[in-house]
């Protein structure tokens, strides 16, 4: 077993968990009303590891929207399907040092990375408009729910119809960056824009809870075999490149800050989920819905910096 005395880890985690869950910091967000009604006592722990051990602890059953978590999926869909020089022609790698959401491009007219909205955004138009491109919008939204299930081990994503309404209803930023993307000629030929938000804000409502997504985090700690169904999901390079944007922009404006404390490869969302990949050993995925002034989850963000007090993951560990 890669843990080999798990028991013994699993008391670390339910001790770490505890000490998260006093803490009531943080806000919830509330841009939309479907968020800003979430339960703040909510909070949740599972992890995977490689080799399949499983331990969940708090309220990991309780469904939540991808939000932002949804960016790493799509876009290691993207890489897998039409290659890394397709998808980089597009979009590029570097963070942007600005606002999640923020109406900006780099200097090549591209957004920054696909860790932050526009980039998702223009993800979202290659998967739509450059993959199987004869398929429906519905047939579309199949065959990426599909993909993501394989990640998970074959577990069913939902979709919660409410918060995609008010995703699209409150999204002026978002066609905002859609337009300016347009308007810079970002996007493949052939692109409906509409379809492509409405894509956007799809995945941004599709529903997991902690122990599905401890599992997809685990496909990728795991070189994108997933250790439940042992399917080969994503190539390894794909894996690569997708750990590596999770770790300089997964965790917006604090993505630096997280990258030299806890040295982890993670992505957060507005719902209070984070994906955290240990590399060759577990993935984790912590969810509560009060957030931190960055966006970040608060007890997700404790629960953290505790896991790389107790253990040897961050990156640089072991140098
Ligand atoms: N649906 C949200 C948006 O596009 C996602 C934000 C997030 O999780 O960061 O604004």
């Amino acid at each position: 077993f890669v843990i080999p005395d798990f028991q013994d880890f699993i008391k670390d985690i339910e001790e770490m968990y505890w000490a998260a869950k006093c803490n009531m910091d943080g806000k919830l967000a509330s841009y939309i009303p479907q968020l800003a009604r979430a339960n703040q006592e909510h909070w949740g722990v599972s992890v995977c590891t490689i080799d399949g051990q499983r331990f969940s602890i708090g309220d990991v059953t309780v469904p939540f929207t991808l939000q932002s978590c949804s960016k790493p999926l799509t876009y290691a869909m993207a890489l897998e399907t039409l290659g890394p020089d397709v998808v980089h022609n597009y979009v590029g790698t570097e963070p942007s040092g600005r606002n999640f959401n923020e109406l900006v491009l780099d200097h090549n007219m591209k957004p920054h990375n696909p860790m932050i909205n526009a980039g998702a955004i223009l993800v979202c138009s290659l998967l739509k408009t450059l993959d199987k491109p004869e398929m429906t919008l519905a047939e579309k939204f199949d065959y990426v729910m599909s993909f993501f299930s394989r990640m998970a081990g074959n577990e069913v994503l939902g979709f919660n119809n409410a918060v995609f309404l008010s995703e699209r209803e409150a999204a002026d930023r978002n066609y905002a960056l859609g337009f300016y993307m347009r308007e810079h000629k970002c996007y493949p030929e052939k692109t409906n824009l509409r379809e492509c938000m409405d894509f956007y804000f799809q995945c941004c409502s599709m529903e997991a809870n902690c122990e599905i997504m401890s599992v997809m985090a685990a496909t990728l700690a795991n070189g994108g075999i997933c250790p439940i169904t042992d399917e080969k999901v994503l190539r390894p390079d794909s894996v690569r490149n997708v750990l590596s944007l999770m770790h300089s922009c997964g965790m917006y404006d604090y993505s630096g800050q997280f990258a030299f404390k806890v040295g982890l490869p993670a992505k957060s969302g507005v719902s209070g989920a984070m994906l955290i990949v240990v590399p060759n050993v577990m993935g984790i995925c912590t969810w509560s819905p009060p957030l931190d002034p960055l966006g970040n989850s608060c007890r997700g963000l404790q629960f953290c910096d505790d896991l790389i007090r107790r253990f040897n993951f961050h990156k640089y560990d072991n140098i």
